[in-house]
């Protein structure tokens, strides 16, 4: 339990020692914006800075991904959120508010793409380029205004099935190998791969329309045949002849069998260069976002925000937690807005692994959203959200588009509901409900009384 619980323990009190309150209950439990609120007497601020730090307000958002989810049975009929211990976030929903956001619009595929489009205060109805030319943003990777990107998974395909959408989760080194093999083997096909992170890769095709072509993401699909599932539209040959192509290629280097390893790639994803209106320019914040996934960093990168790379940060069960908070508290110095993104919760729901959910959420919390409440309180100002994108329930193992909860606390956000603890339950039956989802930004960043 970081410090920060153990003297919020008892606050429900805690400001109304450390620092002064307003007059109003329903914000009490909060640092007042007074000057004199300021803890003017630490000796860690001179007034000239404490006059700077308290010009602008600090926000920090976490976002867990897939972290929302459905009763399980061997949780006892528990979500992972409810049955993980997560003081700090249960703090925040008990301080501040909770509710659900719509954060997949009508007729988009859920997935963290248009989801956090969403959470980012982009409505997707107007924005969304496609997932994969969001990742080619991340990367930086040279592109002109023909050129259409794809998304290339590294599969493994055994008996028509789609046994594994991650290829074991297939290691970088490895990755690049066959992006090598991969270009030279396909280069008569006019396309350009590029190596990402593990599985998850790019391909850009110049000079082909991809309007009419709908392709289904290779995590929809678990264990299930994949000629049912093939390209379909216009173009639709040609993406098949590809991902054959590839397949020999790729077992003709012997970096495969033929139902073991990266058999195949998957192509979907796909559309043409991105560009959002910039976040600070409609915020009037300077935010920055700490992912070690492309899709997110692209999103950023897109938006005009800066991208921290955090050393250890994976995108995987694995990942550095302590890393990531340190690493979003320190930005906090010199910025307006943190947003961390933490991918492991999303991989555990696609392995239908409850457990590693629920370890994934106590990760965060005590790693993450401690250390986070605990260097905004040193700040005048502040408010954090938690929201995860959308749900993967261990269940299905796939990414369903029922509005996730979230929950915010900090400086006039007043204390809305009476439960205990942040969950999908509490968020549904006590909360607000967003919709559509990219007013959430708004409400968190603008609103006197959200
Ligand atoms: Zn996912």
């Amino acid at each position: 339990m970081s410090a920060y619980l153990r003297s919020a323990a008892h606050l429900d009190q805690l400001p109304s020692r450390e620092l002064p309150v307003t007059g109003d209950s329903r914000e009490c439990r909060f640092p007042s914006t007074r000057a004199q609120a300021l803890p003017c007497n630490s000796e860690r601020f001179s007034v000239q800075s404490v006059a700077e730090e308290r010009q602008r307000m600090k926000y920090a958002i976490v976002l867990p991904d897939g972290a929302a989810d459905e009763p399980v049975e061997r949780l006892g009929w528990k979500t992972p959120l409810e049955a993980a211990k997560k003081p700090h976030i249960d703090w925040v929903a008990r301080h501040g508010r909770q509710g659900t956001v719509v954060t997949v619009p009508p007729g988009f595929t859920p997935g963290s793409d248009v989801a956090t489009l969403s959470l980012f205060g982009y409505d997707p109805r107007e924005n969304y380029p496609g997932r994969a030319p969001l990742e080619a943003a991340a990367q930086g990777i040279p592109l002109e205004p023909r050129d259409t990107i794809f998304r290339c998974n590294f599969v493994t395909i055994a008996a028509g099935k789609m046994a594994d959408f991650t290829a074991g989760h297939i290691p970088q080194e490895e990755t690049k190998k066959r992006i090598g093999f991969l270009n030279e083997g396909l280069r008569t096909e006019g396309c350009r791969f590029h190596a990402g992170v593990s599985y998850r890769n790019l391909m850009v095709l110049s000079d082909f329309d991809p309007s009419n072509l709908r392709c289904t993401p290779p995590h929809d699909i678990p264990d299930r045949p994949v000629a049912d599932h093939q390209p379909r539209g216009t173009g639709a040959e040609r993406m098949r002849a590809i991902m054959a192509k590839a397949h020999e290629v790729l077992v003709q280097h012997g970096e495969a069998t033929e139902s073991a390893g990266a058999t195949d790639i998957w192509l979907w994803g796909q559309g043409r260069v991105a560009a959002l209106p910039s976040f600070q320019s409609r915020f009037g914040v300077r935010g920055a976002v700490i992912a070690a996934v492309d899709l997110i960093r692209g999103i950023a990168r897109c938006a005009g925000m800066s991208v921290i790379d955090v050393p250890g940060a994976t995108g995987y069960l694995d990942t550095d937690y302590a890393a990531k908070g340190r690493a979003a508290c320190r930005a906090l110095g010199s910025l307006d807005l943190i947003a961390v993104h933490i991918e492991a919760p999303d991989e555990a729901g696609h392995l239908g692994d409850a457990a590693e959910k629920v370890k994934a959420l106590e990760m965060i919390d005590e790693y993450v959203v401690g250390p986070l409440l605990e260097a905004l309180r040193g700040y005048g100002d502040w408010r954090i959200l938690i929201a995860p994108d959308h749900p993967t329930p261990v269940g299905s193992r796939v990414h369903s588009a029922t509005p996730p909860p979230f929950c915010m606390a900090g400086t006039k956000i007043p204390t809305t509901d009476n439960s205990e603890a942040f969950s999908e339950r509490a968020a549904r039956d006590g909360g607000v409900r967003v919709d559509p989802g990219h007013e959430l930004m708004e409400m968190f960043l603008r609103s006197q009384n959200p």
